[in-house]
């Protein structure tokens, strides 16, 4: 997934395009750029690439989500239904917010269980927030047509599921707004980066005027510029962005080596029947940025996680003791570690969360080993890893 391994000539050149004329900022100075535009024509390839209206950089793709969340009105009172496995941002930018969090378990598509869903609706719900994990979708029709009856927003974090797509439809393109993180371990890089995509008109230029200050963008001299309401400011650099235009250019070669490479691993992993696989809504629009697989019990995947150690296996994990990543850790949110004073409806919702248990998912993620696809693997290299991690698996069986 990482494509910062195939870093080189096409990113160097585009960042030399800035170096040269110093204009190291994505708005204004017309006179000093010599023309280069990054973040404008990165966000064009994005558009065009995805097939879809608006799309708009920010710093990361935690504040994509922030800026994601604006644009669709969420504030204070309302809530925002989130899986229990995912990366900590999720929560992080609903609570910044000032909605709260209510969190679901996840099913074996390792993303949120549409019964979960519903079970969660209140009448305080506004937005659905699957995340697309390790590389695959939610069941995005089913999501859909919860969001529809309830009269809810669907907001995609694809965040780790750049290019892949659900029957037929990229990935991102299908809720009301998705979001792309650039940061540097994403399958395409900025360094630091992400992006809203959208094809609601009103939430594109929301999009584009909140994530500068508000600023309408409208002439070519910012200190005149006029605000409609207040923004903040989540403007990726020149610089971050034309690392990402290098990169995108090679996006289907990334997604086809990735899925190359998964293709010849889950081949070689099928061959074992205690080993199962996650279920993949549309499996032709998997990005393939991971290969996730379950075993039969907790212990074994422990022990298959140990035996990867001994034969060499690296990039795999099992989520159940990760950080970072699924509920069980994250001590910071259900003990309401904060800086700072939450409003007592955030208050309560993460109390909520310290009282819920997550059986399903408790059982999925500690049967759960999910192995990163690297993009700079020679055809040799993943041969070899596949019968490694055959044996591997073999000899603790
Ligand atoms: C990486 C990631 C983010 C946040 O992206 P940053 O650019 O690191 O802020 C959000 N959600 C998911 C699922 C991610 O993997």
């Amino acid at each position: 997934m990482p494509g910062f391994e195939l870093f080189g000539d096409a990113e160097r050149k585009e960042l030399n395009d800035v170096l040269e004329n110093g204009v190291l900022m994505r708005y204004g100075f017309d006179g000093m750029r010599n023309g280069h535009w990054k973040a404008k024509e990165l966000e064009i390839e994005i558009e065009n690439r995805f097939s879809v209206k608006h799309a708009q950089l920010t710093s990361s793709g935690t504040t994509a989500l922030n800026t994601a969340l604006a644009i669709m009105g969420v504030g204070a009172g309302d809530e925002v239904i989130m899986p229990c496995f995912t990366f900590v941002a999720s929560f992080e930018s609903i609570i910044a917010s000032g909605a709260s969090p209510v969190l679901v378990e996840i099913d074996d598509t390792l993303t949120m269980d549409p019964k979960a869903v519903e079970a969660a609706i209140t009448s305080r719900t506004k937005v659905v927030m699957p995340v697309h994990m390790c590389g695959a979708m939610a069941e995005l029709d089913a999501l859909k047509e919860i969001c529809k009856k309830h009269n809810l927003l669907l907001l995609e974090d694809a965040c780790q599921a750049f290019g892949g797509s659900y029957n037929g439809k990229m990935l991102g393109t299908i809720g009301d707004a998705g979001s792309f993180s650039f940061d540097f371990v994403k399958t395409i890089t900025c360094g630091e980066g992400g992006a809203v995509i959208t094809n609601n008109d009103e939430y594109g230029l929301h999009a584009d005027q909140y994530s500068d200050h508000g600023h309408d963008h409208i002439g070519n001299d910012r200190g005149v510029e006029s605000h409609s309401y207040m923004g903040t400011n989540y403007r990726i650099s020149e610089l971050h962005a034309a690392v990402g235009l290098g990169q995108i250019k090679k996006m289907d070669e990334f997604i086809n080596i990735q899925r190359k490479n998964h293709s010849i691993l889950k081949t070689a992993l099928s061959t074992i029947p205690e080993v199962s696989f996650r279920r993949i809504p549309d499996e032709e629009g998997d990005s393939c940025g991971f290969l996730s697989f379950f075993m039969p019990t907790a212990e074994l995947s422990d022990k298959v996680v140990e035996a990867f150690k001994e034969f060499g296996i690296d990039a795999c994990w099992n989520y159940f003791n990760n950080n970072w990543h699924y509920i069980r850790k994250w001590d910071h949110l259900k003990e309401i570690k904060s800086l700072y004073p939450l409003s007592d409806q955030i208050n309560k919702a993460l109390q909520n969360i310290n009282d819920q248990n997550f059986p399903q998912s408790d059982d999925l993620i500690s049967r759960n080993i999910s192995c990163l696809i690297k993009l700079s693997w020679t055809e040799e290299e993943v041969k070899d890893r596949a019968s490694r991690m055959v044996q591997a698996i073999k000899s603790i069986l």
